[in-house]
């Protein structure tokens, strides 16, 4: 399918690995050019060159941290203006509920919640002066359904779902769309390192730590960044402009929902 997106541009945040790296690489196959974020310079060049030679797209790179708010001015300084956002950062440390403090939730605060927020507020007026645009958050499925030891997660990624609510459906008459995509268990960096705190909370071999997440799933597996991007694409695609506000889960199924 042509996704009709050729020749836009794009922001990816936390791009050089895992589900923000899954995104740059569909939008780059569908023709869009690329300015990609992540804080470590060697993964993100590398990435980055990995890119152009596969896709023959442009990508610009700044390596910087996106959570804070010099690193967030010198993204939004190189990105300009955007044809797509797709917002993406480290998550939260996993732990126990009676161990956070009010330090541990601003964190999570700033990073899943008021970063991807706050790079809207920056690039959604542009999007919506030029009649086009399409945000794509990559959130949790812990909006969802709560993960027990991810509370920081739960707490901080609930009020950015409040906030797409809400704004996707004053911008969607200018032809912009915010959606959010919710990964389950995706073979990447930060599921391996969950499935590190496993195998140190209960001292089991990392094979059964991770046997025991797939038989969690319907699926019986980990996703891929690859099927993770392709959905990002669709949706920063032009045939997703009647998509609005939604949450859509990639999770093999491990959300045990009606709806
Ligand atoms: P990952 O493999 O660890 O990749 C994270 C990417 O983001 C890397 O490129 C990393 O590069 C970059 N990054 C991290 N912190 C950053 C910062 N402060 N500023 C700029 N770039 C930053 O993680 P992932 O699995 O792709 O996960 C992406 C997001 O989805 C995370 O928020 C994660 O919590 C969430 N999630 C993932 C899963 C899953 O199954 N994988 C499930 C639920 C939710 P640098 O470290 O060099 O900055």
């Amino acid at each position: 399918m042509d996704l009709g997106i050729k020749g836009r541009r794009a922001l990816v945040t936390g791009a050089s690995k895992g589900l923000g790296r899954g995104c740059a690489e569909a939008l780059a196959a569908a023709g869009v050019d690329l300015v990609l974020n992540a804080r470590g310079a060697e993964a993100l060049e590398e990435a980055a060159e990995a890119i152009r030679a596969a896709h023959g797209v442009t990508v610009a790179t700044v390596a910087a941290d996106v959570t804070t708010d010099e690193g967030r001015a010198r993204v939004l300084e190189a990105a300009g203006g955007l044809d797509i956002l797709v917002t993406n950062a480290g998550g939260p440390p996993p732990g126990l509920w009676r161990d956070w403090a009010r330090e541990d939730f601003q964190r999570a605060i700033e990073a899943n919640m008021l970063t991807p927020i706050l790079l809207m507020q920056a690039i959604l007026p542009g999007m919506c002066d030029r009649g086009w645009g399409r945000v794509v958050n990559i959130t949790s499925t812990s909006v969802k359904a709560p993960l027990p030891p991810l509370g920081l997660s739960n707490t901080a990624r609930a009020g950015l779902t409040g906030y797409v609510a809400g704004v996707s459906r004053q911008v969607a008459s200018f032809g912009v769309t915010i959606n959010n995509l919710l990964p389950g268990s995706h073979d990447t960096d930060r599921i391996k390192a969950l499935d590190m705190a496993t195998v140190e909370r209960e001292g089991i071999p990392m094979e059964e730590a991770r046997k025991r997440r797939m038989a969690s799933i319907p699926v019986g597996r980990y996703g891929t960044p690859e099927e993770f991007g392709a959905m990002c694409a669709f949706l920063c695609s032009a045939h997703a402009g009647y998509v609005v506000g939604q949450n859509v889960v990639l999770d093999g199924g491990a959300v045990n929902a009606t709806l």
